[in-house]
């Protein structure tokens, strides 16, 4: 999966709060990669759907919303941009589709297979001639299988919801850690157990446990990995 003179292909799956964003996004920063945050994805179209009251356990109705944005996405080569510019162009700011309300819902909306489907191509376009981080929750496992190098990143319950909490708060959401605990272990639980490409570890995953490490010191150590990966290539051309 090598791109000669560019890069690597490095997929960062694992469950919400794990640190994956934060990591994700400076490698890609440090390296010149692009970075592409498939929870975005179906975030978006959760958004989309709240906006226009639709029922997001429909199947059939995802089916064709979520169709409907993905050909939004390819016309005009926009899959080509990284999505932040995507979205910005149609007015929606990321922390839109970051809030509570879109938490609930996401993971009713990813786990019709219709909507996995849907998205499949897209992600692969995104991820296409380029060096590239790209994290979700099976992308080391379905969406690039042959990426060249996966981390796992997981943490305990209890940091996790603790990240997740600060981080609403930040950005200036009223909520109650209890609260945010029982939406971390709903999403866990629809994420890992449903049927069409639940979370899982993929086999040639490096787990990192972000638990008791400071994120400084996960993203030096997953850069060490990257940069002996990518110097063992050059001293092998
Ligand atoms: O990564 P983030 O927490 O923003 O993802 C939001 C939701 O999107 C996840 O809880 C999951 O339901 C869904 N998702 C997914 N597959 C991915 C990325 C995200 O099912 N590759």
């Amino acid at each position: 999966m090598y791109h000669k003179n560019s890069g690597l292909i490095i997929t960062i799956d694992g469950p919400a709060g794990a640190g994956k964003s934060t990591v994700a996004r400076i490698i890609a920063q440090t390296l010149g990669y692009s970075y592409i945050n498939t929870g975005d994805l179906y975030r978006y179209v959760t958004f989309c759907a709240l906006k226009e009251n639709l029922n997001v356990k429909k199947s059939e109705v995802m089916n064709a919303l979520s169709k409907n944005i993905v050909d939004q996405f390819t016309k005009k080569h926009q899959h080509k941009q990284n999505l932040e510019l995507f979205f910005e162009q149609n007015n929606i700011i990321t922390d839109k589709i970051h809030s509570p309300d879109i938490d609930k819902n996401v993971s009713f909306v990813a786990r019709h297979e219709s909507v996995r489907r849907n998205l499949i191509p897209l992600q692969r376009l995104l991820a296409e001639n380029r060096p590239i981080v790209m994290e979700g929750r099976d992308i080391g496992s379905v969406i690039l299988p042959n990426a060249d190098l996966k981390f796992f990143l997981m943490a305990d319950e209890k940091t996790r919801t603790i990240r997740r909490y600060k981080e609403l708060l930040k950005k200036g959401y009223h909520v109650n850690l209890q609260e945010v605990k029982s939406e971390i272990i709903k999403r866990d639980n629809l994420d890992s157990k449903r049927e069409f490409s639940p979370l899982t570890i993929p086999k040639d995953a490096i787990i990192v446990d972000t638990s008791d490490k400071n994120i400084n010191d996960v993203i030096k150590m997953v850069l060490r990995v990257v940069q002996g990966r990518e110097n063992k290539y050059i001293e092998n051309i």
